[in-house]
């Protein structure tokens, strides 16, 4: 059956969505979205543990022997005011981790993704002869600071609930409603944050010297860094090293003591991500010690994204399964992905297969007469993205297609026996 043949979404979960998108809550802060979720697990029969790294929640369904299949959403949201003009746009605001007053915004969508997957865990518990094995629903804190999957591998999620044996999960994007991407291999892109402080030795602008200059050696650093990419990996590599922000000093005449660079990475595969990130290391320290650094500058790694790699031939059998659902040129493949997840965490700590796909879920009317993917594309320049504050997915369909794509993904790699 074909989604165009499909009930819409229940008119309870069109509000719980509503209700999720304006009660936006920061990572690892996903306490009222954790409890909505546990409830609406319980009362359909999964047996619910909350707290799982902080703020997660894991809901097991046995439905007799078979595989186990591990259906992923996140749940966090962005400190971004809301511009989208929704009735039921947030007007939350929340305390960052610094202890700032921000205001707060599913800017990313995770509120379509918690939705999606309550609305699977239903359609599931009440279908039990379509499937067989054992549903492993997470509902992950914290995605969008890197931490929430760690956080719940940290806590013991696969020591205590079980190892999939295959990772699903899926991302609502600006793509039109109506449509999923996916990609075989590298996804999404892996991306680290490095903060680094250089230390020299300060003193009066009119005396260099009696001083060690960090500035110049800030300088001198961020010059170096531009040639990772350009003189130490292949040309066939993809990778970016980007310095997002460099802090030193008050006034024009005081060398002051130290500097800061925030360095932002990306790239897809892990031995150039390993390589780039040594090189960042060896430049800083080598640049140190060239300006006679007495003290040994510090290399801090923030957070850190592994690529989302897709499995080939689980992406080829969730390409023909949603081709059969969304019907023929509506499964596309949008590209390396230049944004980061760390649903790949999931899947790399328990040695399963990741399957994870792009929900699309922006108003298909300026979409209108695009034919090709790179008509799209084009267009999809022009149309908020996540992390906008005017990113607002249509309900529907994009709802009822992440719904009907997460249970027949688990229905898929949990099949009921012949
Ligand atoms: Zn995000
Ligand atoms: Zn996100």
């Amino acid at each position: 059956m074909t989604i165009a043949a499909a009930a819409p979404t229940a008119p309870d979960l069109v509000q719980i969505y509503q209700d999720l998108h304006a009660h936006p809550e920061l990572s690892f802060q996903e306490t009222r979205t954790a409890s909505v979720a546990a409830q609406w697990l319980r009362a359909n029969g999964f047996e619910t543990t909350e707290g799982v790294g902080r703020t997660g929640v894991v809901g097991i369904l046995r439905n007799g022997d078979g595989p186990t299949a591990l259906l992923r959403a996140d749940m966090d949201a962005l400190p971004v005011l809301e511009d989208t003009g929704l009735a039921y746009a947030s007007v939350v605001r929340g305390t960052d981790l610094d202890g700032n007053d921000v205001p707060l915004m599913h800017a990313c969508g995770h509120d379509v993704h918690v939705t999606c997957l309550l609305g699977a865990c239903r359609e599931l518990a009440a279908d039990r002869g379509s499937w067989a094995g054992t549903l492993m629903v997470v509902f992950q804190p914290a995605e969008e600071v890197g931490a929430g999957a760690q956080a719940m591998i940290d806590d013991g999620l696969f020591d205590r609930f079980g190892r999939p044996d295959v990772v699903l999960g899926q991302h609502v994007a600006p793509l039109p409603a109506g449509f999923i991407g996916i990609r075989p291999g590298p996804s999404f892109a892996a991306a680290d944050g490095i903060r680094i402080t250089l230390f020299g030795r300060g003193g009066h602008g009119s005396r260099p010297e009696a001083t060690v200059d960090p500035v110049v050696m800030a300088a001198a650093t961020v010059l170096r860094l531009q040639t990772v990419v350009s003189r130490e990996l292949a040309g066939t590599d993809v990778a970016v090293v980007t310095v997002g922000a460099l802090r030193a000093g008050t006034k024009e005449n005081i060398i002051p003591d130290s500097a800061e660079l925030l360095v932002s990475t990306r790239s897809y595969d892990e031995k150039v991500r390993s390589r780039m990130v040594a090189a960042i290391e060896r430049i800083v320290r080598a640049e140190a010690a060239a300006a006679g650094a007495t003290r040994e500058p510090t290399v801090e790694l923030m957070y850190g994204f592994p690529a989302v790699v897709n499995d080939i031939a689980g992406s080829a059998k969730a390409t023909e399964l949603f081709t059969g659902l969304l019907g023929p040129g509506r499964v596309v493949d949008p590209g390396l992905i230049t944004g980061s997840e760390d649903v790949g965490v999931l899947a790399a700590a328990s040695g399963a297969p990741c399957v994870f796909w792009l929900l699309g879920g922006g108003d298909p009317a300026p979409f209108a007469g695009a034919g090709t993917v790179e008509q799209m594309a084009a267009i999809l320049n022009d149309v908020p993205s996540n992390h906008s504050p005017h990113f607002a997915p249509v309900i529907e369909p994009t709802l009822t297609i992440g719904i009907g794509a997460l249970a027949a993904a688990a229905r898929a790699w949990l099949p009921a026996p012949a």
